[in-house]
C-alpha cells in the first residue's frame, strides 16, 4: 500500500496547505503567539505552568503576583503578547490592568480549543459546526469527580444538555453525538476492584443510554489512562451486552494506539462483535497522555505501556486501521489523527478493503487541524468535531494537553506549520523508520548505586488480582497458626498466651500466640551474644547474600504475606501490597549500604606517609521492638539494617501482628540467617520490650511505636548502664500529628483526592496520615465541603474486600481510645462531616471517618496523635499563619503544601518543621531509597529509614591512622 499512501498524503497535502493559507489571515496572529510561547523548553513550562494555576487566580493581585513568579527575568517576564498587548494600550501596569490583559488572552486561547462555557455557547458551536457541514462530539468538561455526589451532577449536567440540544432550534437536524470519560461518571475507578467499580458506574450508564436511545443520541465513551483501559472496556461491554441495550448500535469506544498491547484489545473488541452479530463504532486515537504514562509507569517500577518512539504508534495506528476496516461489518471506524500521512492511510487501506462511506468518519479536535477537516469535508468524507465545552476552569487541563501536543517536537501540525522538515520526509512511512532505527530498552533505568525498588503491585492486571484474591481466601480459612518465642533456632514454650485476632471480624483467630517474659530475654541475650562472634566476622558480602535470599523469598511470597497482613492487621489490599513491597526493598537496600560503608573511606588520601581511614564496626546485639501498622515493613527494615550491618537481632514484634513477625524470623532462617543470629521473642511491650531495653547485653534499640513509649525507652535505656559496646544507643522512631496546607491557588482536584488517601486510607493508622487539614481562609469552605463531601463515598469496609481503603482499627483498645477522642472532638469544635456509624460495618472495630472544624489548633484533638480517621480542619489567615499552625505541635514528622506559588513553595521549603515534606503530593507513601522517612522533635530521634545514614547507627565508627613511613622511606611517596 505504500506507494499509494505516499501518493494520497502528498495530494492531500497540497490542498491542506492551500487551505491553510487562504485561512491563516485570520488566525496567524493566534499561531504565532502559541508558536513563540512553545518554541524555547524553558519559556513553554513557565507557561503552561501559568495557564494551569491560573484558573485558582481569584483577585488581580494574584495574578499579577504568579505572573512575576513564573517570568522573573526582566526581558521575559510577561510573555510577549501580554507585553504588545501593554505597549498598545500604553496603560500603566496596574494590577487590575495587568490582570485583565491575562484573562482576556487565557479566555482567547481557552476558546480556540474549548467550544463554549455555557450549553446555549455549546449549542451554537454545534449550528455553526452544522453550518460548515460539520459533524461533532460534545465533551463536557467537568472537575476530577471525588465523590459519588459530583458523579451524579456531571450526569444530570450531561443529560440537561442533551435535553437542550434536542430543543435546540439552532441544532436542528444534527445528530446528537456526546463523548463521555467514565471517570466522570464515578469517583471509584480503581481496578483492584471491579465488582465495586460496575456496581457504581453501571447504573449511571444505563440512565445516559437510555436517555440517549430516547433521542437518538450517539455516546461515545472516552479512552482514559492505561490501568483504567481494560476495566472501563470490559464494564461498557457488559453494560452494552444487557438485554436492554442488545440492539443498541449507538455507542462507541477509543482504542489508543500508542499501547503497545493495543492490537490486542482491537482483537478482542473485533471478536466481541462477531460473536454478537454487532455493530460498535471505534475511534482510533494514538493517544493524549503519552507523559503522564510514562512518569507512572517509571514511578511504580512497570513495564511502561506506551511506545516510547512516536513512528512506533504511527506504525501501529496504520496496522489497527487494517485491523479493524478488515471487520468493517462490525465496525465503524472514526479515524482521529491530525496527521495527513495517518489519513491517507485509512483512506488508501478503506479504499483497498471497499469500506462503505456510512462506516468510516474523521474526527478532530476543536481547534486543531482547521484546514485538513476542511479539505476532507470538502471531498465528502463524514467530518466529526471533538468539540469540549464548559467552565475554563476544569477546562485548563484540557488546554495544557492540548498545547502540549499542538508544541510536541513530534506533532505533525507542529512541523507542518514551522515548515521545518520537508513534506516527503513528514509523510514518509512510519514502518520504513522501523528498519532505520534501534527502538531504546524499554524499562525504567537502574539508579546509579544499582537499587532498584520492587515494583508496585499492578492490580489492573487480572491474573494478579485472581492471585491475590486466592490467598486471601486461602488465609481466611486457614485455621489458627500456633506460634512461639524462637531462641537459638528452636521454638521455646511460653508463660503466657494470646490470640491474635482479624480486626475486620475479630471472632476470627488468625494466631495462637505463645507469650515471651522476661526469663526469656535472658536466655536470647546469651544466645545472640555467642552468635555474634561469627556473624561479626561474616564479609559485607556474604550478609548482603542472605539477605538478598531472604528478599527473593519475600517477593516470592508476595501475596501470600499481605494476604495475612489483610487478615492480621486489617490492612486495606493496596495497603498490604505496599508494606510487603517496601520490607523486599529494606532487605535489597541495607546490604548495599553495608558494602559501602565497611568499604570505609580513606581519609586525606594527598597527605603522604599515613593512612588515615574511617572504618566502620558492627555493635552487638540489638533489640528490634516494632509496631502493628507496617507490621512486615517496618520490622523487615530493622532487622535488616541490624543485620547487614553485623549486628545479633532480637525482635519483638507487636503482640497484635506477632504471627506476621514470625513469617519474617522464618524466611531469615529459611535464607541462611544462622540460628544465634536472630531470635524472636513475641512478648508484651512493659514485660518483654521493656526488659530488653534495660538488658545490659543489649547495645542497641531499634524501635518504632508511639511517642509515650519511644520516651519512656529513651530514658530507662540512658539509666540502664553500659553496655558491651558503651552506652545504649537508642533509635527511635515515633508518632505524628502531620499537617497539610492547602494554598490559595492550589489545584484543588489534586489536594482533596490526596487529602483523603493521606487522612483516611488504613483508617488513618498510619505515623504519616494526615491529621490537620489547613487551609487558606479564602478557600476553607469550598475546600472542606468537597473534602467531607467525598469523604462519605471513600470506600469503607471489611479488610479482605479489594475496593476497601477505610478499614477497621487494629483492635477494641485502639477503637475505644479513638471514639473516646470524637466525643472530645464534638466538644471542641463543629463536625463538617460527623462520625456516622451507618458508613462503615457492625462487626470489627470499625470508626467511621469525622472531620472537625471550628477548633482552636491548640486543642486535644488538634495536638494529639489519635491514630484514626479523624481529621481537624484549620482555616488559615497568611501563609506565615498556617505554617505558625502547622508547626505548633509537639511533633515533626510529615507535612504536605499544595501550592502552585514558586516563592511560597521556597518558603514552605525553609520553614517547615517536619521530617519528611511532600509538596503537591501526598504525605504517605514513602518509598525506600527515594523518600528516606522520619521525624524529629517528638517524632523520633534517629537518621531516616531507608536512606544513607540509616545504617550508619549500627556500627560504631572508628578512625585508623597507620603510619607506612619506615625510616623515612614511604611507599606512596619515596620512588
Ligand atoms: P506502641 O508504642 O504502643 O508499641 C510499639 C512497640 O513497642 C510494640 O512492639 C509494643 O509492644 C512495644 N512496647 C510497648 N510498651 C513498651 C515498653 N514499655 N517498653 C518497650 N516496648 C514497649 O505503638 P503501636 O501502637 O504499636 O504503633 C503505633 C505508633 O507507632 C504510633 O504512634 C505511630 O505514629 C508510631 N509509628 C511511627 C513510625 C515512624 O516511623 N515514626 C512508623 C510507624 C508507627
Amino acid at each position: 500500500m505504500e506507494d499509494a499512501i505516499l501518493h494520497r498524503s502528498q495530494d492531500l497535502l497540497v490542498d491542506v496547505d492551500q487551505r491553510e493559507n487562504e485561512m491563516s489571515i485570520g488566525s496567524a496572529w493566534e499561531d504565532k503567539i502559541l508558536d513563540w510561547c512553545m518554541s524555547d523548553p524553558d519559556r513553554k513550562t513557565r507557561i503552561l505552568q501559568f495557564i494551569d494555576v491560573f484558573p485558582s487566580l481569584r483577585t488581580d493581585a494574584a495574578i499579577v503576583d504568579h505572573l512575576r513568579c513564573y517570568f522573573p527575568e526582566s526581558s521575559d517576564r510577561i510573555p510577549l503578547a501580554l507585553r504588545t498587548g501593554l505597549r498598545f494600550t500604553g496603560g500603566l501596569l496596574t494590577s487590575r490592568w495587568v490582570s485583565s490583559t491575562v484573562k482576556m488572552i487565557m479566555t482567547q486561547m481557552a476558546r480556540r480549543f474549548i467550544g463554549g462555557e455555557t450549553e446555549a455557547e455549546a449549542a451554537e458551536c454545534v449550528a455553526r459546526l452544522k453550518a460548515a457541514r460539520l459533524d461533532f462530539s460534545l465533551d463536557f468538561l467537568g472537575e476530577a469527580t471525588l465523590s459519588e455526589d459530583e458523579a451524579d451532577h456531571n450526569l444530570k449536567s450531561v443529560l440537561s444538555m442533551l435535553n437542550s440540544l434536542s430543543v435546540a432550534p439552532a441544532a436542528a437536524g444534527a445528530r446528537i453525538n456526546f463523548s463521555i470519560k467514565c471517570s466522570s461518571l464515578t469517583s471509584y475507578l480503581d481496578p483492584v476492584d471491579p465488582d465495586e467499580v460496575a456496581r457504581r458506574l453501571l447504573p449511571r450508564i444505563r440512565i445516559l443510554l437510555r436517555e440517549a436511545a430516547s433521542r437518538r443520541a450517539f455516546i461515545h465513551f472516552d479512552a482514559e489512562q492505561y490501568d483504567i483501559c481494560d476495566l472501563t472496556l470490559d464494564l461498557l461491554l457488559q453494560g452494552f451486552d444487557e438485554p436492554e441495550f442488545h440492539r443498541t448500535q449507538d455507542v462507541g469506544v477509543v482504542l489508543q494506539a500508542y499501547l503497545t498491547d493495543a492490537e490486542d484489545r482491537a482483537a478482542r473488541l473485533i471478536d466481541w462483535c462477531e460473536k454478537r452479530g454487532r455493530t460498535l463504532t471505534v475511534r482510533l486515537v494514538k493517544g493524549a497522555y503519552w507523559d503522564s504514562e510514562v512518569i507512572r509507569a517509571r514511578r511504580m517500577g512497570w513495564r511502561v505501556p506506551v511506545y516510547l518512539n512516536k513512528w512506533e504508534s504511527d506504525a501501529c495506528f496504520e496496522r489497527m486501521l487494517y485491523l479493524l476496516m478488515k471487520s468493517h461489518r462490525h465496525i465503524r471506524l472514526a479515524v482521529a489523527s491530525h496527521n495527513v500521512r495517518s489519513i491517507a492511510a485509512a483512506l488508501s487501506i478503506a479504499q483497498a478493503l471497499e469500506v462503505p462511506a456510512d462506516r468510516l468518519e474523521f474526527q478532530f479536535l476543536y481547534g486543531m487541524a482547521r484546514a485538513t477537516r476542511q479539505v476532507l469535508a470538502a471531498r465528502g468524507y463524514q467530518v466529526r468535531v471533538y468539540t469540549p465545552y464548559g467552565q475554563l476552569i476544569p477546562g485548563m487541563a484540557y488546554l495544557v494537553r492540548r498545547l502540549l501536543e499542538n508544541s510536541s517536537n513530534e506533532s505533525f501540525l507542529r512541523h507542518r506549520r514551522l515548515g521545518g522538515q520537508p513534506a516527503l520526509e513528514l509523510l514518509k512511512s512510519p514502518h520504513a523508520a522501523a528498519a532505520e532505527i534501534r527502538p531504546p530498552a524499554g524499562p525504567a533505568a537502574e539508579s546509579p548505586a544499582g537499587f532498584r525498588n520492587a515494583p508496585a503491585v499492578d492490580f489492573h492486571k487480572r491474573g494478579i488480582r485472581d492471585a491475590m484474591a486466592r490467598a486471601v481466601r486461602d488465609r481466611l480459612n486457614s485455621p489458627p497458626e500456633k506460634i512461639g518465642p524462637l531462641i537459638g533456632g528452636r521454638r521455646v514454650p511460653g508463660k503466657k498466651f494470646l490470640m491474635s485476632l482479624n480486626p475486620s471480624h475479630p471472632h476470627r483467630v488468625v494466631a495462637e500466640v505463645d507469650l515471651a517474659d522476661a526469663g526469656h530475654v535472658e536466655e536470647a541475650a546469651r544466645c545472640a551474644r555467642r552468635g555474634w562472634e561469627t556473624w561479626r566476622k561474616t564479609s559485607a558480602a556474604d550478609r548482603g547474600k542472605i539477605l538478598h535470599a531472604a528478599s527473593s523469598l519475600l517477593a516470592a511470597r508476595r501475596h501470600e504475606l499481605a494476604a495475612l497482613e489483610i487478615c492480621e492487621a486489617g490492612k486495606p489490599w493496596e495497603e498490604a501490597e505496599a508494606d510487603v513491597a517496601e520490607a523486599i526493598d529494606y532487605l535489597r537496600y541495607y546490604p548495599m549500604e553495608a558494602d559501602r560503608i565497611e568499604r570505609g573511606i580513606r581519609l586525606q588520601p594527598e597527605i603522604p606517609g599515613e593512612i588515615n581511614s574511617a572504618v566502620y564496626k558492627p555493635r552487638g546485639v540489638a533489640a528490634v521492638i516494632s509496631p502493628w501498622n507496617f507490621p512486615l515493613a517496618i520490622p523487615a527494615g530493622q532487622t535488616a539494617a541490624a543485620l547487614a550491618a553485623g549486628n545479633c537481632v532480637i525482635l519483638k514484634p507487636s503482640e497484635q501482628t506477632s504471627l506476621i513477625g514470625y513469617r519474617l524470623v522464618e524466611i531469615y532462617r529459611q535464607a541462611g540467617v544462622p540460628e544465634d543470629v536472630i531470635q524472636f521473642l513475641p512478648g508484651f511491650g512493659e514485660e518483654v520490650g521493656a526488659a530488653l531495653v534495660t538488658h545490659p547485653e543489649i547495645d542497641l534499640v531499634a524501635f518504632t511505636g508511639s511517642r509515650a513509649v519511644g520516651e519512656e525507652i529513651l530514658s530507662r535505656s540512658a539509666a540502664a548502664g553500659i553496655a558491651p559496646s558503651g552506652p545504649k544507643r537508642v533509635i527511635a522512631e515515633m508518632g505524628g500529628k502531620n499537617a497539610v496546607i492547602v494554598d490559595s491557588d492550589a489545584d484543588v482536584d489534586l489536594a482533596v483526592a490526596d487529602c483523603l488517601r493521606a487522612a483516611f486510607d488504613y483508617a488513618g493508622q498510619k505515623c504519616s496520615a494526615l491529621s490537620r487539614l489547613i487551609v487558606m481562609e479564602d478557600i476553607f469552605d469550598a475546600v472542606l465541603k468537597r473534602f467531607a463531601e467525598s469523604a462519605k463515598s471513600y470506600p469503607a469496609g471489611y479488610s479482605e474486600i479489594p475496593s476497601t481503603r477505610l478499614s477497621p482499627l487494629i483492635d477494641v483498645h485502639a477503637q475505644k481510645r479513638v471514639t473516646d477522642y470524637l466525643e472530645i472532638a464534638s466538644r471542641e469544635g463543629q463536625w463538617i462531616l460527623a462520625p456516622d456509624g451507618g458508613r462503615v460495618p457492625r462487626e470489627g472495630y470499625f470508626v467511621p471517618p469525622a472531620v472537625l472544624a471550628g477548633s482552636s489548633p491548640r486543642t486535644r484533638t488538634a495536638q494529639e496523635e489519635i491514630f484514626g480517621p479523624l481529621v481537624v480542619a484549620l482555616p488559615a489567615k497568611s501563609l506565615g499563619h498556617a505554617l505558625e499552625i502547622a508547626n505548633g505541635t509537639a511533633y515533626a514528622l510529615t507535612g504536605g503544601f499544595y501550592s502552585r506559588h514558586p516563592g511560597r513553595i521556597a518558603r514552605v521549603r525553609a520553614e517547615f518543621d517536619v521530617g519528611n515534606l511532600y509538596i503537591n503530593r501526598a504525605v504517605t507513601g514513602a518509598v525506600v531509597g527515594r523518600q528516606p522517612f522520619g521525624g524529629h522533635r517528638s517524632s523520633g530521634v534517629g537518621s531516616k529509614a531507608g536512606g544513607p545514614d540509616y545504617l550508619l547507627q549500627f556500627y560504631l565508627p572508628v578512625t585508623v591512622s597507620e603510619n607506612i613511613s619506615r625510616h623515612g622511606f614511604s611507599p606512596d611517596i619515596s620512588r
